[in-house]
């Protein structure tokens, strides 16, 4: 059984349901995924329990407004595993902005994805600090935040207020520990949605398990009231 949506695919491999992108760059790899051939594309195998926004596609998403020639503002691009995904799907009319703070980190980004993938922009920069980010022209589509810091959501709003464009979407990943290891990580959800209130409409809220124990996904429409 295969079925397939425009962005990403749906594919039976070794008798189980995987999803997978189409590779932006053939031939290469960037964690160790596997590469498969259909009708002479060749698509990326992409891993749930390696990527939060893979988990969440498999778990269910009602809204998934990243797609071809979409403009992302990535916040925690880390090694790049994600980025890469979503610079498959929005190809060469799109641009990943990648925004990540740790120096070791970045090289490693730099070495395994920015520098093969024209349509990401490594931002080596604070995410705390969005008015120092340079190399971002205009206003993106969606704002993607996974950086696991207590004022997670804060930065992610700082963000969107700076470069998301009204009715653009924020994809926000809450680190539940981060916040408070005490209580129940929806219960810390929720509080991080309360933050989110004024300037943004809920569309979707998740918890990651069984891919991840320790994380949630809020995905909310920016000042979609006015
Ligand atoms: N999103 C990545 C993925 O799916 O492949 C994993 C992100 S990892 C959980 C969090 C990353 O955020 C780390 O690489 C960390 O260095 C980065 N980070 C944390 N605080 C940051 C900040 N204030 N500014 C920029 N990056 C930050």
């Amino acid at each position: 059984m295969e079925s397939e949506d425009s962005d990403y695919i749906w594919l039976r491999l070794d008798g189980q349901k995987r999803l997978a992108t189409e590779n932006y760059v053939e031939g290469n790899t960037v964690y160790g995924e596997k590469l498969y051939k259909k009708s002479k594309i060749e698509f990326r195998v992409w891993d749930p329990f390696r990527s939060k926004l893979a988990a969440a596609l498999y778990i269910g998403l009602d809204v998934f407004p990243i797609t071809r020639g979409t403009k992302v503002l990535y916040l925690g691009a880390s090694t790049g595993t994600t980025v890469s995904h979503i610079s498959d799907i929005v190809g060469h009319n799109g641009v990943v902005f990648a925004v990540e703070h740790a120096s070791r980190v970045a090289r490693d980004f730099l070495d395994r994805v920015a520098s093969f993938r024209k349509n990401v922009i490594p931002i080596l920069q604070d995410a705390r600090h969005p008015k120092q980010y340079f190399s971002i022209y205009g206003k993106v589509d969606v704002v993607y935040s996974d950086i696991a810091q207590p004022d997670q959501t804060e930065i992610a709003i700082e963000n969107c207020h700076t470069f998301l464009k009204e009715g653009g979407y924020l994809f926000l990943v809450i680190k539940t520990r981060s916040i408070d290891v005490t209580l129940p990580p929806k219960i810390v959800i929720q509080g991080e949605i309360k933050k989110l209130k004024t300037d943004f409409e809920i569309k979707q809220e998740m918890t990651l398990e069984p891919y991840d124990k320790d994380h949630g996904l809020v995905i909310a429409r920016y000042h979609v009231k006015v």
